[in-house]
């Protein structure tokens, strides 16, 4: 064996969880649902499966681990495949939507809760593993809760459950420390094996800059850099983790700390040990995997290392020699609002335990420091204590369309670890229904079965649909792709480099006729790919080039899976003669339909889906500033900060969805209800 190899054996065989290899592989065989907690960093994540391999339980069937976040499921794909000297990809790989990386050969697998969500609705038995991990539990996604009372259901009573299963299926549960009694009471009080870890003492301090006044104010930005600057000038050596919300204000943040870390002046000594700069590190979900991977880097001597994280860095990956954490009290979530009627991005304060957690990251291989910028006032009354999981706050369309085509009818008695408020049920059902995915009964419609295909929400894949029954899938399936991927217009921080960046933008949009943001979408991503320097392209126009790739591939990838239903499935055909620009926004009304409003006065327009919201159009669009030559439109979401803003709109007629408006006001929630309760 290699040097390297040995190098990182012995560094894994330093991990809490070594020392119970053998006793977690005999827990594992013993029962069918096993659950396993231990602090982070223990080596839960990245070991247990490779002792499963190495016990032979991939002899019968793969290994699959499940991960809430895409980013965890590929670092730690590539972290395994490496520590177990095979290229990633073969023996080792990962799965998230729209990149597949395994192959036949592919033994320990990788994968978001969603893709294993899918496998289990082309496979109930999940035939192909002998192991299903659930990791990061604790967590509570939407789809990791929604896997937990599947597998329950499936496999309580009989571990083959399926025909297709020749041997029984072992489902292990991961968690941080959090909750393992309840889980272990949901699972039919299955085992719970933990691994012990030690950890140091934290220090934490209060702040002065965030009070309950500021939970609206973006000023943390500014303080998490005062705070990190303070902490590498006074502190002993050992890096330092900052948690923010997002990629803009994490890339913001960066900018400031390196503008402001250059001036510093290095000719003393930081408490008598040296420390001659900073090497600063944002980590985010969508940037590029490479530059993930130099987060794990130690450092150059005399070097501190600064990394500048969203949540992701709480749980889902440890780094380590962090000895300061920055904690600026806010989380970016996904909100179901009732108010709009759809799920909105927010910012909004983390919770107590989560704090804690974050807190905890300073502990584990020294004592460590953690400076809230927050005052103690605004932990005790606008910090809850703890996070509500997504499945109670975020819209339950697209997993109920699952469960019904898995045949579970009854999703208001589904074994939900903790359930959702029935009115979000009802709400899902009743827009299931709208988008014409089930009937009138709450029975699946052939719509509906293509729909749960479809990896996108389900009024894009109507519109996607519908533009193949017209023969038009051209236009919308890139624009369904770029709508997949992260925003694709560059906003410079800098005003002159702004400005630039506006006008170049504002020419594209004339390109496509200047009054619809998805035919905007349209042209950058034709004109870009026919472009012969397609980067080049991208960088003239202020256009991310990565995720205008990812768009392209996510667009080959839709085109695929949909020639793949045609082959199998009947997609009726229908015949349109009008213009082709009427066409493409017929068939967004589709799909849109719930995202109409109307102009009401000046710059005010007022959805039509019974809430009645007043709403602005966002400045990025190409409309604003357009408004008195409107009427009626339909736009892709809601953006709330002091107002109500919608994105990505588009001109309509209301005649267009004069037929397919009362659809939102027909059905009484309480009929449909009265069917998911039989
Ligand atoms: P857990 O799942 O229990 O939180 P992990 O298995 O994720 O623990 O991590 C165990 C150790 O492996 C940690 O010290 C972590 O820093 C290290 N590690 C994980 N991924 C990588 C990577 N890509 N490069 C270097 N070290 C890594
Ligand atoms: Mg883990």
């Amino acid at each position: 064996k290699s040097a390297r190899w040995d190098l990182k054996d012995n560094e894994s065989k330093h991990l809490p969880i070594y020392q119970h290899k053998p006793k977690l592989i005999q827990a594992v065989k013993n029962s069918t649902f096993l659950v396993v907690t231990g602090e982070t960093g223990s080596g839960k994540t990245t070991q247990l499966p490779q002792y499963l391999h190495e016990a032979g339980f991939c002899k019968n069937g793969k290994i699959g681990i499940t991960q809430p976040r895409r980013v965890a499921a590929i670092t730690v794909a590539q972290r395994v495949a490496e520590e177990m000297q095979y290229t990633l990809g073969r023996e080792v790989g990962y799965q998230i939507r729209f990149d597949d990386c395994t192959s036949q050969d592919t033994v320990v697998k990788y994968m978001t809760d969603g893709c294993l969500l899918r496998e289990i609705l082309a496979d109930p038995g999940l035939s192909q593993y002998s192991v299903v991990i659930l990791d990061e539990v604790h967590e509570r996604s939407l789809n990791t809760d929604i896997l937990l009372g599947l597998l329950k259901k499936i496999f309580s009573n009989s571990p083959k459950a399926s025909k297709s299963r020749s041997f029984p299926l072992k489902v292990v549960v991961m968690s941080a420390t959090l909750e393992t009694d309840k889980l272990s009471a949901f699972l039919s009080n299955c085992p719970v094996f933990t691994i012990p870890g030690r950890t140091f003492p934290v220090t934490c301090t209060f702040g002065s800059a965030v009070g309950p006044k500021d939970t609206e104010s973006t000023s943390y930005i500014k303080e998490v850099v005062n705070m990190a600057l303070a902490v590498h000038t006074s502190e002993m050596a050992g890096d330092i983790l900052v948690f923010l919300t997002g990629q803009s204000e994490i890339e913001r943040a960066c900018d400031l700390l390196f503008e402001k870390a250059e001036s510093i002046d290095y000719r003393y000594d930081v408490q008598d040990q040296t420390v001659e700069g900073l090497l600063i590190l944002p980590l985010y979900g969508s940037m590029p995997t490479d530059q993930q991977r130099q987060i794990f880097q130690p450092p150059p001597p005399g070097i501190r290392k600064c990394v500048v994280a969203t949540n992701i860095a709480a749980t889902s990956l440890t780094v380590n020699g962090v000895k300061y954490i920055i904690d600026s009290g806010f989380v970016k979530q996904l909100n179901h609002n009732s108010r709009v009627g759809m799920d909105i991005l927010e910012v909004v304060p983390i919770s107590k335990s989560e704090a804690q957690q974050r807190a905890g990251r300073a502990g584990r291989t020294s004592a460590g420091k953690c400076f809230r910028i927050y005052t103690k006032e605004f932990w005790e009354k606008c910090m809850p204590e703890y996070t509500v999981p997504e499945i109670q706050r975020t819209s339950l369309t697209a997993v109920i369309l699952t469960l019904k085509c898995l045949g579970v009818h009854d999703v208001i008695r589904f074994p939900y670890l903790d359930s959702p408020e029935e009115r979000f049920i009802l709400e899902a059902l009743k827009q299931l229904y709208q988008f014409d995915a089930i009937d009138r009964r709450g029975n699946v419609t052939q719509l509906g079965e293509l729909m749960v295909e479809f990896p996108l929400h389900p009024g894009l894949t109507r519109a996607v649909l519908k533009a193949t029954s017209l023969g038009c899938k051209d236009l919308l399936l890139p624009v369904a792709a770029m709508l997949s991927v992260e925003n694709i217009f560059i906003r410079p921080g800098h005003p002159d480099k702004q400005k630039e960046a506006e006008k170049k933008h504002r020419v594209l949009a004339a390109k496509s006729g200047g009054t619809n943001d998805f035919a905007t979408l349209l042209t950058v991503f034709q004109s870009c790919k026919s472009s012969d320097r397609p980067s080049e392209w991208c960088k003239e126009n202020w256009i991310h080039w990565r995720a205008l790739k990812s768009a392209i591939s996510v667009e080959t990838q839709l085109r695929d899976i949909l020639l793949r239903l045609q082959q199998n499935r009947d997609i009726p055909k229908e015949t349109f003669d009008g213009k082709k620009s009427e066409v493409f926004r017929r068939c967004l009304c589709t799909g849109y339909f719930t995202n109409v409003a109307r102009r009401s006065v000046g710059k005010v327009f007022c959805t039509m889906d019974g809430h009645g919201s007043m709403v602005h159009i966002h400045p990025s669009s190409s409309l604003f500033d357009q408004e008195a030559g409107l009427n009626w439109v339909i736009f892709h979401d809601v953006l709330v900060t002091s107002r109500m803003y919608i994105r990505t709109v588009c001109p309509i007629r209301y005649e267009w969805v004069k037929d397919l408006l009362p659809k939102l006001h027909e059905v009484d929630v309480y009929e449909l209800s009265s069917v998911a309760r039989q």
